[in-house]
């Protein structure tokens, strides 16, 4: 028999294996149609039920009310940054800003562009912590007159998650979340939030398409200045057929929830993902600081697991000789260096036991 092989790849990530063998059987002839979902018209009776069936899985994984709208769009959650702010922000003075990691840097240094609204950094991380901690969520300092509160849950580069996410009652502004590296990985309220967007790309699919869940009232924020394809209002008058979206990674992303439900949904993912996450950070503290991760264990991600040895060169060697072994691109962000594990709901136990398997051989071997 041959190694299997895990991908830690933060995303685009690994998917289900049952998901791309489904995909694979339909793939020339979807359903006994004779032809493949990504050769259909988006406005077909065919995929109209793919996509609604994907988002009616949504709704049951993260029980979205129904007050809120879900959208399937396209330019990836960096394109959320700048739609966020057009969409929301008309006529107000500030957007709450907290800066995380990498990607809500990201999103802070561009949700102020193209409106009149100034960013305020509610929260710093790096500033109060170099990236190894997090603000808890009542300490970050919000302006209440603000458009909205942004946030990522999950920092996909620097390793951190919040644990406990802040609650509606934090602030009268609306909660804006990036969950790009994290949806649908444990349950959360999705009332506490005015929106939450993800790219698809880690827990969900293919890249391609974009989650967007938005308050309904939030939409009547948007004025009609803001260009259609960028306009919240537009994709939702039309149900999602404003332009054509990503058809084919809306087919998997379909298939990758009712996985999950099949999982038991994202309570029972929720328990594995612990799991994994327990045992790959347990390794990592009980190997006399071969290995290292400096994040303050309450914050430490269970999507995105970084650590490092004690040098680049090490770091270099861990990663050749773990591709070889099978464990698939573990090098970590290239601004980072060391090493990422990223063990989305699709990674198994194995993958996880299989990875602290080699650390704990390649650090025998070059201890
Ligand atoms: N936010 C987070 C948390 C991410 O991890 C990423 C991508 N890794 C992005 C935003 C940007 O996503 P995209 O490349 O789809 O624009």
């Amino acid at each position: 028999m041959s190694t299997p092989i895990y991908n830690f790849s933060a995303g685009p990530a690994t998917l289900p294996e049952d998901v791309l063998k489904q995909a694979q059987a339909e793939l020339l002839d979807y359903q006994g149609t004779g032809f493949s979902v990504m050769t259909m018209s988006h406005r077909s009776d065919l995929f109209m039920d793919i996509m609604q069936r994907a988002e009616n899985s949504l709704r049951q994984l993260m029980n979205i009310p129904n007050n809120y709208k879900v959208l399937f769009l396209q330019g990836g959650a960096s394109a959320q940054f700048n739609m966020l702010s057009l969409n929301l922000a008309q006529g107000f003075k500030t957007i709450n800003s907290v800066v995380t990691g990498n990607w809500s840097l990201m999103a802070n240094n561009e949700m102020g562009k193209l409106v009149d609204a100034k960013i305020h950094v509610a929260a710093h991380a790096g500033e109060l912590y170099n990236y190894n901690n997090l603000p808890s969520p009542s300490a970050w300092q919000l302006d209440e007159s603000a458009a909205y509160t942004h946030y990522t849950s999950n920092e996909t580069v620097h390793g951190l998650q919040y644990q406990a996410l802040p609650t509606a009652a934090l602030t009268n502004t609306p909660l804006v979340c990036d969950m790009s590296s994290d949806i649908i990985s444990r349950p959360v309220n999705v009332n506490d939030f005015g929106v939450i967007y993800a790219g698809a790309q880690k827990n969900i699919g293919p890249a391609g398409t974009t989650i967007v869940i938005i308050r309904e009232d939030l939409l009547e924020r948007s004025s009609p200045l803001v260009p259609s394809v960028w306009n919240y209002k537009s994709h939702v008058d039309k149900e999602g057929m404003y332009n054509t979206p990503a058809t084919y990674p809306v087919y998997i992303a379909g298939l990758v929830f009712d996985w999950l439900i099949q999982q038991g949904g994202v309570s029972a993912i929720e328990a594995k993902n612990n799991e994994k996450a327990a045992q790959l950070y347990a390794y990592i503290d009980s190997s006399d600081g071969y290995y290292k991760n400096t994040i303050d264990a309450a914050v430490r991600s269970k999507m995105n697991v970084i650590f490092h040895t004690a040098s680049a060169e090490r770091d270099a060697q861990f990663a050749k000789e773990a591709d070889q072994a099978g464990l698939k691109l573990l090098k970590g962000y290239k601004s980072m260096g060391g090493m990422r594990a990223s063990i989305y709901n699709a990674m198994p136990l194995a993958g996880v036991e299989a990875l602290i398997k080699f650390m704990d051989e390649f650090k025998a071997r070059n201890a």
